[in-house]
């Protein structure tokens, strides 16, 4: 008789978006001539950009020739594209890290839930509170976070590490000393950052603990200030403590295309066995390899035309991000993140809990955000908006929010 992996009857966190769309299907229903705006949802809106049009047009028509046709790729992807990735986002920004370092992948969501599997169950993981909730879920469907309790939103095993106002969302280091640490900046939710003096500490005790991070950067393009560092291999020693995880769907806008790439560097050792070895033994058994017209349009992202059309693109919603954060400013409300991120991070008015503001916002406003207790118990009387709309729904949303 087979049983079931009960551990994922422990999930909570995957009610948050179906919750959402319930809400505003309920809402729509019942108000059929409102025309609601979402702002909740962290998915592009942008086409893709001609350059990469162009590059995976070529790569279809190589596909139908005897002489250029692909089959299986590569299990560690493309030279030609890890090649482009090593230099424009590592040697260049004076990261030394190699091509033979980069995993292609078919995005950070798989690679943030798969990377867990190369631990032994025993490791202890800490994660930021609000974050992303791959990084929990996953562990927790691998059964490394112990119960769940009601009361305080939390795992038993899990470290979770407040990210709050008084510490301009960026954890202090954890009394308890965890074994995977994982670190998201620009973060998701609160679009806040970290300096790369802060993030050298954590590289620094990460060492000295023997600690590994998972450091995911799938934000990164949007950094606007020159001293916060896109790459954690900006800081001394962290090839031999960090795996970086990176994506191209909010750069390039690859979210329907599906390209990500992992960084392992072949220094992170443990019992004489590298990290490396056992990811390349991973992907190669589990993973089927991404698309050569895929990884062709990945290449195009770093051709001249691409970088500078992508460049308009991210800026688009950098100028949706502007908008929201002087709007709701401007409207008295305390908000956060946007500089550097595509998400704004809002403090919810007076004592409204964050479901409590979701609703207002919606039957007010008719505008869809998403609550900040969903990314954890340090979420809770937060909201998140995300600058991936249009400019004229955006602009319209922040009209209706300041005549609330
Ligand atoms: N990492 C973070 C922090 C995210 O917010 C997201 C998506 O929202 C991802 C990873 C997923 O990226 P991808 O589309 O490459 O799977």
């Amino acid at each position: 008789m087979f049983e079931i992996n009960r551990n994922y009857l422990k999930l909570p966190g995957n009610y948050l978006f179906s919750t959402i769309a319930k809400k505003v299907a309920e809402y729509q229903e019942a108000n059929k001539e409102k025309e609601i705006i979402r702002l909740g949802i962290g998915d592009v809106t942008r086409p893709l950009a001609p350059a990469i049009l162009e590059a995976m047009h070529k790569a279809v028509d190589e596909m139908g020739c005897a002489e250029t046709f692909r089959g299986y790729a590569p299990e560690q992807g493309y030279q030609f594209l890890r090649t482009v990735i090593a230099k424009n986002d590592y040697q260049d920004r004076g990261c030394r890290i190699e091509a033979d370092e980069i995993f292609i992948s078919d995005g950070a969501k798989c690679d943030s839930g798969n990377i867990q599997e190369i631990f032994a169950k025993n490791n202890k993981i800490a994660v930021c509170d609000p974050v992303y909730p791959v990084y929990v879920d996953t562990n927790v469907m691998a059964g490394r976070t112990g119960k769940f309790d009601q009361k305080t939103g939390k795992f038993d095993d899990v470290i979770y590490m407040p990210c709050t106002r008084e510490n301009h969302f960026v954890p202090e280091l954890p009394k308890e000393t965890p074994d995977i640490i994982y670190l998201c900046f620009p973060n998701n939710p609160t679009g806040e950052v970290i300096t790369k003096e802060e993030l050298q500490r954590w590289v620094d005790y990460a060492n000295k603990v023997g600690a590994v991070i998972i450091y995911d950067a799938a934000y990164e393009a949007y950094i606007t200030q020159e001293h916060i560092p896109h790459s954690i291999y900006e800081c001394e020693g962290a090839r031999t403590c960090a795996i970086e995880l990176r994506s191209f769907s909010k750069n390039a806008g690859f979210t329907g295309v599906r390209l990500g790439f992992t960084v392992v560097p072949k220094e992170i050792n443990r019992d004489g066995v590298s990290l490396h070895s056992l990811w390349f033994r991973r992907q190669g058994t589990k993973y089927n390899g991404t698309p050569y017209i895929v990884q062709r349009a990945g290449e195009a992202v770093y051709s001249e035309k691409g970088k500078a059309q992508l460049r308009e693109q991210i800026g688009y919603y950098q100028e949706n991000a502007k908008m929201i954060y002087k709007g709701l400013k401007d409207t008295g409300y305390t908000v956060y993140g946007g500089v550097n991120s595509p998400y704004v991070w809002m403090k919810t008015p007076g004592t409204k809990t964050s479901w409590e503001f979701f609703d207002t916002l919606l039957h007010e406003a008719n505008v869809v955000g998403t609550p900040g207790s969903g990314f954890g118990p340090c979420g809770e009387g937060y909201f998140r908006l995300t600058a991936f709309g249009t400019h004229e729904n955006t602009k319209k949303a922040i009209e209706r929010i300041k005549n609330m």
